[in-house]
C-alpha cells in the first residue's frame, strides 16, 4: 500500500511537474454472496479488499481536467464544462465520468476548479474485483473533498454508479461502489439495494482461521456488452409479467405461481434472483449467530444457482469451484457479474496451499490458461491518504 502511494506521488510529480494537493484511495471488492440481485433491488453482501486504487490530485485554475494512469500511455485532457457522456470514452470515462456525475448531483461544472489526476492501482482489472468501482470511488472521494461538495458516502456511491451507467455505458447496480466506499476492516457490507440501508457485518475469518481465496480464471468479461445486459432484461421482463415493481417483491413462496406464469428461461432467471436474495439473508444470520464456518453450503448453493438457473458461469469458473470443494474448501462460488473473472473459496488456512496446487493442476489438465490465486482480506473503504 505504501509502495503504491510512493509510486503515485512520484508519477504525479514526474508527469505534471508539481506536488499534488492530496492523495486518496479506494479498494476493490469481492462479493461474498448476492449476485445479480443489486439491480433487482435485493440484497448483497460484498466486502472491500486489501487491493486499492490510489490517486494523487492537484488543482488547476483554468477549468481543465487532465487524467493519467499507470495503466495507460496517454494523458486525457478536457475542459470540465464540456464533460458529457458523449465527450468521454475509453478508460478516462471512469474518472472523468465521475466528475460529470458530480455535476448531476449539484457540483457547478462551470465554476469548479480544474484538476490533474494520476492513478495507480493493485486491483486486478477485469477479474471481477471491481477495479472500476475502485477508480470511481477514489475519484469521487477526491473531488468531493477538493470541490467541497460535502456529499456523504452513499451519495458518492450513487455518483460512481451514474458515471458507470451513463458515461461508461455499463448497466451495473450500486453494489460495487457501496462496498468500496462503505467497507470496514474484517467486515462485509450488508446492503439493501432498495432502501440503500447498509449494515456492517463482522466476518470473523481470522478467529475461525479461515481465509478467502480468489481464483482468477484470467478470462476477461465485458459488462458493457453481452450477457449482463441480457440477464438484466430477463429480470425486468420477469418482474413485469409477475406484476411487481422488481424481483425484490417476489419470495421463495411465490415461485410455484411464477413457474405457471413465466416461460422456462425467464422462470429460471427469476428463481436465481429470488433464492439468492434469501441466501444473502441466511448468510447474514449465519455469520451473526454461528460465524463464517457456517456459510459454506450457502456459497455452494449460490454457485449452482448461477450455473444452472442464471447461466452466467463458464467452464473455468465451474472447474475452480469444483476443485475447491474437492480440496477442503468449506464453500465456493463464482463471484462478480459472470462470463469470466473470478471464483472464491472459503477455506481453513492450513488447507490453502494444497488447494492452490490443486487448482493449478486442474487447469493445466483441462488445457485452460494458468489461473491466478491469491488471498484477499476484508479491508477499510475509501479514504484520504494525505
Ligand atoms: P472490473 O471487474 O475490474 O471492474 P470493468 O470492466 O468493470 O472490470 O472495469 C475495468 C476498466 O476500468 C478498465 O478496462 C479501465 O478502463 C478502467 N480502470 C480500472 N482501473 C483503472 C486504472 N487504475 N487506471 C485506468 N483505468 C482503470
Ligand atoms: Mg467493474
Amino acid at each position: 500500500m505504501s509502495d503504491i502511494r510512493d509510486d503515485v506521488r512520484a508519477g504525479f510529480n514526474e508527469l505534471y511537474g508539481y506536488e499534488p494537493a492530496g492523495m486518496w484511495s479506494a479498494p476493490g471488492r469481492v462479493n461474498l454472496i448476492g449476485e445479480h440481485t443489486d439491480y433487482n433491488e435485493g440484497f448483497v453482501l460484498p466486502f472491500a479488499i486489501n487491493r486499492r486504487t490510489v490517486i494523487a490530485l492537484g488543482l488547476r485554475e483554468d477549468g481543465i481536467a487532465r487524467v493519467a494512469s499507470s495503466f495507460a500511455d496517454e494523458v486525457v485532457e478536457i475542459t470540465i464544462s464540456e464533460l458529457s457522456p458523449e465527450t468521454l470514452n475509453g478508460w478516462a470515462a471512469y474518472p472523468l465520468g465521475v466528475a460529470w456525475a458530480l455535476g448531476q448531483r449539484g457540483a457547478d461544472l462551470a465554476t469548479v476548479p480544474g484538476f490533474d489526476i494520476f492513478i495507480d492501482s493493485d486491483v486486478p482489472v477485469g477479474a471481477g474485483l471491481s477495479s472500476s468501482a475502485a477508480i470511481e470511488s477514489a475519484v469521487a472521494m477526491a473531488l468531493n473533498d477538493v470541490w467541497r461538495l460535502r456529499l456523504d458516502r452513499p451519495t458518492l456511491a450513487a455518483v460512481g454508479q451514474l458515471a458507470e451507467n451513463k458515461v461508461v455505458g455499463a448497466p451495473t447496480g450500486i453494489m460495487d461502489q457501496s462496498a468500496s466506499l462503505l467497507g470496514q476492516k474484517d467486515s462485509a457490507v450488508f446492503l439493501d439495494c432498495r432502501s440503500l440501508d447498509s449494515e456492517i457485518v463482522d466476518l470473523g475469518f481470522g478467529a475461525a482461521e479461515l481465509v478467502l481465496l480468489i481464483m482468477d480464471t484470467g478470462v476477461t468479461h465485458s459488462h458493457a456488452t453481452g450477457g449482463y445486459a441480457e440477464r438484466r432484461a430477463s429480470c425486468e421482463l420477469g418482474a413485469r409479467m409477475l406484476e411487481v415493481e422488481s424481483l425484490r417483491d417476489v419470495t421463495v413462496d411465490d415461485l410455484p405461481r411464477a413457474r405457471n406464469i413465466l416461460d422456462d428461461t425467464t422462470f429460471r432467471r427469476v428463481r436465481h434472483v429470488v433464492t439468492e436474495n434469501q441466501r444473502v439473508l441466511d448468510t447474514v444470520r449465519a455469520l451473526r449467530e454461528q460465524g463464517p464456518a457456517a456459510i459454506g453450503d450457502l456459497l455452494d448453493a449460490s454457485h449452482l444457482s448461477m450455473r444452472n438457473d442464471f447461466e452466467i458461469s463458464i467452464p473455468e469458473l465451474d472447474l475452480a469451484v469444483e476443485t475447491a470443494q474437492a480440496n477442503g474448501a468449506i464453500g465456493a462460488r463464482m463471484t462478480g457479474g459472470g462470463f469470466g473473472g473470478s471464483a472464491i473459496a472459503l477455506i481453513h488456512r492450513d488447507d490453502l496451499s494444497r488447494l492452490q496446487v490443486a487448482i493449478d493442476g486442474a487447469f493445466a489438465e483441462h488445457g485452460f490458461g494458468q489461473p491466478d490465486t491469491f488471498v484477499v482480506v476484508p479491508a477499510h473503504g475509501a479514504s484520504r491518504e494525505s
